[in-house]
């Protein structure tokens, strides 16, 4: 399409298909082309495309009543949502905030945290601890966490003050010799410093990614990293909150992903999974602790947005939640994800540009590197993350590669989140298509 239209893109010098449908795993463009959507945009298409009941609960909602504003009313949908969300969300995770997206999310986040402390009589707690490698968002609070240097250096006199530690990245990190364990006390023992460093009651929030999305491809923590991370936190009184906007709602075959490191965030963020894409939609769940220190407090989140509690975006994500419960669609997630990830294993097991594959359920990533051996980062100039998506794209498929160098560390790497519907057979073939897209783009002839 020209690039000369009126809309602008993120990358205006770009041309881009016209996307004119999207059926069950695939998206269909103006040439009738289809593509096996393995990435579900960004971790959100959970439910693939079309999915009948999901836009019949959105033409029931409309057909009611679109939206009302929350300072006048609730509404049926966010009730059920909110009753559905903290039925499943971790011990007294039990407060649910409405609002648009990720990066709004994350803001409520933020906010509600600092208000936390401003309610309970510790006002000076103001500094937010996130790590390296992660993102949470593009508005200017959830950028000045985020660890990604190149999205922030544009805006650096612009972003609240944020610290940063390591995150917890095995496959980079971890020295030769070290265990498990031994790594993972290095990383609580570098917060604790990081805590004391800023002053220990100044701190006011540890915000991380549980598992790690778009800066380092479906990085998921170690067992007992979060549990050690949270006694940290714990003995200093600084709130834990945990990013889930790509990771949870199923993605990784649990509802929230924190169940499977067995810890209990203050706060917790979704978004993508949420709403499948059928609308915008996220949310930020507090603890009980929380909730009663504003409500016992000052009795007013002192935050808000026209669009929080949207009728219509939570009806399409109670759709999309009891859809996932109801075809128990969360087992599928763990066994099509072992598929995944065994077949990436036993494709790529030779390939000398594949350094690493991880992830968890179908949140999975393929780490590509200049030699395996070494795990040599890729030169950034050769781009290869976007000559794996263009290449992938003339197969037919996919998939949200990101590379560069990211908090200066260079690396390339392919992000796979295909939709919880995929079936044994799908999932071959996102596999098969992918192959030949990594050569190609890599200058690998097998
Ligand atoms: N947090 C994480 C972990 C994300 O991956 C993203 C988006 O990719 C965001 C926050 C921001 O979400 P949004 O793009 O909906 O604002």
């Amino acid at each position: 399409m020209d690039h000369m239209t009126h809309i602008f893109h993120r990358n205006p010098r770009q041309s881009l298909p016209v996307a004119v449908g999207g059926e069950g795993i695939e998206l269909i463009d103006q040439s009738g082309k289809r593509y096996i959507d393995a990435c579900g945009g960004a971790a959100v298409s959970c439910l693939g495309h079309g999915h009948p009941r999901v836009v019949n609960a959105i033409k029931a909602q409309v057909d009611t009543l679109a939206y009302a504003h929350t300072s006048f009313f609730t509404t049926a949908a966010a009730e059920e949502l909110a009753s559905m969300l903290a039925a499943s969300a971790p011990g007294s995770l039990n407060h649910v905030y409405f609002v648009s997206g990720g990066s709004e999310a994350v803001e409520a986040g933020l906010k509600l945290a600092r208000q936390y402390y401003v309610e309970i009589g510790q006002a000076q707690r103001r500094f937010f601890i996130a790590r390296r490698q992660s993102y949470h968002g593009n508005t200017l609070a959830a950028l000045s966490i985020g660890g990604n240097a190149w999205r922030r250096e544009a805006f650096l006199p612009l972003l609240i003050p944020a610290h940063h530690v390591a995150p917890c990245y095995a496959y980079r990190d971890q020295l030769a010799g070290e265990s498990d364990a031994q790594y993972v006390q290095r990383l609580a023992d570098e917060l604790e410093q990081k805590i004391l460093e800023i002053g220990s009651d100044k701190v006011a929030t540890f915000v991380a990614e549980t598992v790690v999305g778009a800066t380092a491809g479906a990085v998921p923590p170690l067992a007992d990293y979060f549990r050690k991370i949270r006694a940290v936190c714990d003995k200093y009184g600084v709130l834990l909150m945990l990013d889930e906007v790509m990771s949870g709602m199923g993605r990784t075959g649990y509802l929230f992903a924190c169940e499977e490191d067995r810890v209990e965030p203050d706060i917790v963020i979704i978004a993508k999974g949420l709403g499948a894409g059928y609308q915008p939609i996220g949310a930020m769940i507090c603890s009980d602790k929380i909730f009663n220190a504003v409500v016992e407090g000052s009795g007013f989140f002192q935050h808000g947005h026209t669009y929080i509690g949207h009728a219509t975006a939570c009806a399409a994500a109670l759709a999309v939640q009891t859809v996932i419960q109801e075809e128990n669609l969360l087992a599928n997630v763990r066994q099509r994800g072992e598929q995944l990830q065994q077949r990436l294993r036993e494709v790529f097991a030779e390939h000398p540009h594949v350094g690493d594959i991880r992830g968890r359920g179908l949140f999975v990533g393929v780490e590509l590197v200049a030699d395996r051996a070494s795990k040599q980062p890729l030169a950034p100039a050769q781009r290869t993350h976007a000559k794996v998506k263009a290449e992938a794209m003339a197969r037919g498929l996919l998939v949200y590669p990101m590379g560069g160098t990211i908090d200066g560390r260079q690396g390339d790497h392919v992000l796979l989140a295909p939709p919880f519907i995929c079936n044994a057979i799908d999932i071959d073939e996102i596999v098969h298509r992918l192959a030949p897209a990594i050569d190609a783009a890599t200058g690998y002839a097998t």
